[in-house]
């Protein structure tokens, strides 16, 4: 009789179901057992990818025993499981081929052989699904060679076909044909250009005798390391064999199994037997057994040590005493950072937090790596103010690692959930004064990115539209800042220990899954009822610019700050006594709210009181040469030339090469910045290299 219910997500909106669902509907889980429907809470349950609301037009009205059941895409309802109609094609994300009607891999046992004399991985994957499947799968790809995908069990070849045109942006799709099956293994290799992987030759290591090589996946970056379903909305596990060097260790966001000679037959036709168990080699073996968004994967290769700091962390650095002590020290209030964050948000989930301090060239300044987070070695500044990058990386422990964004369109979920808890982490270790100073520096750069975007407003919203548009070009403070903005202003709608309460609950309810901005919203609706009536979510999650019950921090030192800064657009500089005590963040602070352009004798004045140019603070230095560049003071040419060349860390190459181009009558800059490019392009990772590109082909 009746037929069958398609929830697909992307149908939004998600909940309240508006039309009563028939009584005695069962779910089915993939498992096998069956118990009662129940809603809302089901919209929850982790096996139900997509959450939808019912559409009421196709609800049976009278049901007499429907069925439920779940697949790793979708929630079916249905009074006869057969036939129901097949779930139309879609991509689930615009930055991934990945299909809705295609199934998920659940786990990636990989194999790879580094090959430094050439930059690239021979490599292979075996992709597992939960269950036997019929037909196309796609992955993504870009700059993979891929010579088999096989039968693992008879070897096999299976169809396979990769798109022969490149997405600008996606990169290319790898589409498998299965037959009934729900293991395949594709035999590959990456290429040198591989987007994720920074290949370092000898001298451009501390040591200068071994090379090194590391990864950075997010935002889609992965794919050009093994072929995935490259979306956050894919959750997977993985086991990876890297077949390194003897002189070598291998360091992964994953647990470490052993390290091993090779053995025969486990290269799994990712190379030779011969190659693989050659003289020299040594296998370091990792499992992932927590699910992650594709973006998380990551390893380095290197000549690298390491040092305890805590019950829960080490610290790895290139294999040199002054590195790891320094970074040992910084870092040593590591431990009481993460029992914070337990005490605010919930147990952690991941056993290890240690961190890897990566090469100057690391193109950001904390990647929250799971159990490994990968830092800049810029965070080292001698005075354990480096702890923030961290409290930052370790509040994503909750917050992006645990739940994540479903897609890139809703970055803020990550990103902005882990602002406001780091700043948490922050105010409860360091203090509030602190924690207010980094609410200011974030509100400068938030009102700094509106200028940014004013031709282009989309990317001022907290949920965007990212169809076609490559993530690294539109990566900013928005989704940090203003999606901070928007928590703070619930948690002062709502009072501190209910948002605390609330927080504690979103993070239990929806962790170990993807989620998008509807979720969240429904889920704070339900749980805060009438919030919709004190906030206007809409314009606060789809409003372009910033909305104006966002704030400012009130702090003593803040105001004082701030009233310096302007005394300065009157002429007055500040007095010793009156910076005596500031540290790297009250100079940054001060000069993020001097106007963008002051007179360049000014600047030189404030310079040879203070010294900002040659500041060992990356954060005052590069905020200092900023200024210059924009205020047309050449007198730190040089230092901004040593500054880009020292370092890759994209939040001081995008001012520092934008300042140098944008506007009209900088010839002589813009020549500058062209011929430091050419100079410095081998010393930055390539997402670096392709923001620094897309900067200057803007203003060139
Ligand atoms: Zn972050």
């Amino acid at each position: 009789m009746l037929l069958s219910l398609y929830l697909q997500k992307r149908q939004f909106p998600l909940y309240p179901v508006k039309s009563p669902l028939p009584p005695n509907l069962k779910l089915q889980s993939k498992s096998g057992q069956i118990r009662p429907l129940t809603l809302p809470q089901d919209l929850y349950d982790p096996l139900i990818d997509y959450k939808s609301n019912i559409d009421s037009h196709t609800l049976p009205l009278k049901c007499s025993k429907p069925a439920a059941y779940v697949t790793t895409h979708s929630l079916y309802l249905s009074c006869n499981p057969n036939p129901l109609t097949p779930p139309p094609m879609a991509p689930i994300d615009p930055h991934s081929f990945t299909d809705s009607s295609h199934p998920l891999a659940t786990h990636i046992s990989l194999s790879l052989y580094f090959d430094f004399s050439s930059s690239t991985i021979l490599a292979s994957a075996l992709l597992s699904l939960s269950s036997p499947h019929s037909g196309p799968i796609s992955l993504d790809a870009r700059s993979l060679s891929i010579s088999a995908v096989l039968n693992p069990q008879t070897l096999s070849p299976l169809p396979f076909s990769l798109s022969s045109t490149t997405d600008p942006v996606k990169g290319q799709s790898l589409t498998v044909s299965l037959s009934n099956l729900s293991q395949f293994l594709i035999v590959f290799s990456t290429s040198p250009s591989s987007s994720a992987l920074q290949w370092l030759s000898p001298p451009q290591t501390f040591g200068k005798t071994f090379p090194f090589v590391y990864t950075q996946c997010q935002a889609i970056h992965a794919r050009s390391i093994f072929p995935c379903q490259d979306t956050p909305a894919a959750r997977i596990r993985y086991s990876a064999r890297l077949n390194v060097p003897r002189q070598l260790a291998a360091v992964m966001a994953a647990r470490h199994v052993d390290r091993r000679p090779p053995a025969s037959g486990e290269a799994v036709m990712a190379c030779d037997d011969a190659i693989w168990c050659g003289e020299g080699r040594v296998v370091e073996e990792f499992v992932m057994e927590q699910s992650i968004p594709p973006y998380l994967f990551a390893f380095a290769v290197g000549e690298i040590g390491s040092r305890e700091v805590g019950p829960r962390t080490r610290v790895y650095a290139e294999a040199a005493g002054e590195v790891l002590d320094a970074a040992s020290r910084e870092f040593a209030g590591t431990d009481e950072m993460i029992r914070v964050g337990e005490r605010l948000f919930g147990a952690y989930e991941w056993e290890r937090f240690d961190l890897l301090v990566l090469p100057p060239s690391f193109p950001y300044g904390g990647m929250e790596n799971p159990r490994m987070v990968f830092l800049t070695p810029t965070v080292i500044k001698g005075d354990a103010s480096g702890g923030q990058v961290v409290a930052h990386e370790l509040a994503h422990s909750w917050t992006g690692n645990l739940i994540t964004n479903k897609t890139n369109d809703h970055f803020w979920l990550n990103e902005g959930f882990t602002t406001y808890a780091e700043r948490r982490i922050v105010e409860a270790v360091q203090g509030e004064d602190i924690a207010a100073l980094n609410i200011g520096i974030g509100w400068r750069g938030l009102v700094e990115e509106m200028e940014r975007f004013k031709d282009n407003m989309e990317f001022t919203k907290l949920k965007t539209n990212q169809e076609g548009v490559d993530p690294d070009d539109v990566y900013s403070q928005v989704p940090y800042e203003k999606g901070f903005q928007f928590l703070w202003r619930i948690e002062r709608q709502i009072g501190r220990p209910a948002f605390d309460e609330f927080l504690k609950k979103y993070i239990a309810t929806f962790k170990f899954q993807s989620i998008d901005t509807d979720m969240f919203l429904n889920f704070l609706k339900a749980n805060v009822p009438g919030i919709e009536n004190e906030i206007d979510l809409e314009l606060w999650t789809e409003g372009t610019g910033i909305p104006s019950d966002a704030m400012e921090p009130v702090s003593n030192i803040y105001a004082k700050i701030v009233s310096l800064a302007n005394e300065f657009k009157l002429g007055r500089m500040p007095r010793e006594d009156e910076v005596a005590d500031w540290r790297g963040q009250e100079w940054e602070l001060y000069l993020e709210n001097l106007p963008k352009s002051v007179e360049a004798s000014q600047l030189s004045a404030l310079d040879a009181c203070y010294r900002l140019a040659e500041s060992k603070d990356y954060e005052v230095k590069v905020a200092f040469l900023q200024l210059a560049i924009s205020s047309g003071c050449r007198d730190h040419h040089s230092e901004v030339e040593r500054t880009l060349k020292e370092v890759g860390r994209m939040k001081y190459l995008r001012p520092l090469y934008t300042a140098l181009v944008q506007g009209s009558g900088k010839e002589e800059e813009k020549i500058f910045a062209k011929r430091i490019f050419l100079e410095a392009r081998d010393c930055y990772h390539p997402i670096a290299q392709g923001v620094v590109e897309s900067i200057l082909s803007k203003h060139l």
